[in-house]
């Protein structure tokens, strides 16, 4: 302890008390870090390892102009290169806070709030500087941009049921599950009636209100652990986990009984959407693909009974 902090602070006292100073640094959650007048640092506590990456090991006596750490603003611009804080506090001795970005040592940035302060000695004379730096509360808003960001990727912005991605993800989960646990589940392929009409008579925006109108639907009438996901156009895909024959088929009916119960006004005008539906139960050693073909057969058997019913097994 020749060369520390502890006598930047000028703090008297033997070893015990300089340990002391140094236990009491380590237990902050904040970084701290002492640098010398050539601004190398001399001290790096547990809480500036937590926050870059970097050890004491890794830091202690290279220089901050180094650029280890490549604080930059929020801009990108390096402040090693346009507006150090620690060598403006050097050459005025105010205090100063700003957010910035440090490199860590995986490579990501992390935006950090620094407070930088000047080490004196007792004529006043620059000795050093201390930097305190915490976490900005914008790396959590960061996270929870990436958890919307996800939530985007997986929903269809209309209707708010999984898109395309998630519900092909979803069946792939489900037939793996079936292959290894034997865990069945039936797919409901939907498609909306005539929808084609719709759009003609009332317009694209009002088959918009229909498509959500019949999601909502459906949605409201499945079990919670059940997915729901648009295919694609006017066509959904329901997975009812864990489920049988009769299961699937009293669901079927339900949805069916539900849409075409459904009444959606426009201008003025009452809009009846009916639904058709195929049913099908994943079969031992049928493939993904093999189960949605059947479905898909049994919707075309559907339509061609007339509509507004399911067909399956
Ligand atoms: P069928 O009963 O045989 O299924 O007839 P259909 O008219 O429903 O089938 P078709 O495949 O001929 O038409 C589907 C229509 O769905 C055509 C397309 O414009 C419309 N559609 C697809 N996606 C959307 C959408 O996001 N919004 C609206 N408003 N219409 C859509
Ligand atoms: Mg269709
Ligand atoms: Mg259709």
């Amino acid at each position: 302890m020749s060369h520390t902090i502890i006598q930047h602070l000028t703090i008297d006292g033997g070893p015990a008390t300089q340990d002391f100073y140094r236990k009491l640094l380590d237990s902050l959650a904040d970084g701290v870090y002492f640098v010398d007048k050539e601004r190398r640092i001399t001290y790096w506590n547990r809480g500036a390892e937590a926050i870059s990456g970097y050890s004491a090991q890794d830091v202690l006596g290279r220089s901050c102009r180094d650029n280890l750490l490549i604080h930059t603003n929020a801009e990108g611009c390096q402040l090693c290169l346009c507006g150090c804080p620690l060598a403006a506090t050097f050459r005025d001795r105010v205090n100063r806070q700003a957010d910035v970005f440090l490199k860590h040592r995986q490579g990501h940035r992390v935006s950090v709030s620094v407070h930088v302060s000047p080490i004196l000695d007792s004529e006043r004379r620059v000795i050093g500087g201390v930097e305190v730096f915490s976490e900005n509360s914008s790396k959590i808003a960061a996270l929870e941009r990436a958890a919307e960001m996800e939530q985007l990727a997986l929903v269809d912005s209309l209707t708010k049921a999984g898109n395309r991605r998630y519900t092909e993800r979803v069946l792939r989960d489900s037939c793996d599950r079936y292959c290894r646990d034997r865990e069945n589940f039936a797919v409901l392929f939907i498609d909306l009636d005539h929808f084609k009409a719709v759009n003609d008579t009332y317009g694209h925006d009002a088959g918009d209100v229909v498509l959500k109108a019949v999601s909502r639907m459906i949605v409201n009438n499945l079990r919670s652990f059940d997915f729901f996901g648009r295919w694609g156009g006017e066509e959904f895909i329901a997975i009812l986990t864990n489920s049988n024959k009769a299961y699937a088929r009293v669901i079927a009916e339900r949805c069916c009984a539900l849409v075409r119960s459904c009444v959606v006004e426009w201008a003025g005008r009452a809009i009846r959407p009916t639904i058709s539906i195929g049913v099908a139960l994943i079969q031992p050693d049928e493939s993904q693909t093999e189960l949605l073909a059947r479905a898909d057969s049994y919707l075309y058997q559907a339509k061609q009974a007339g509509r507004d019913q399911f067909y399956g097994p």
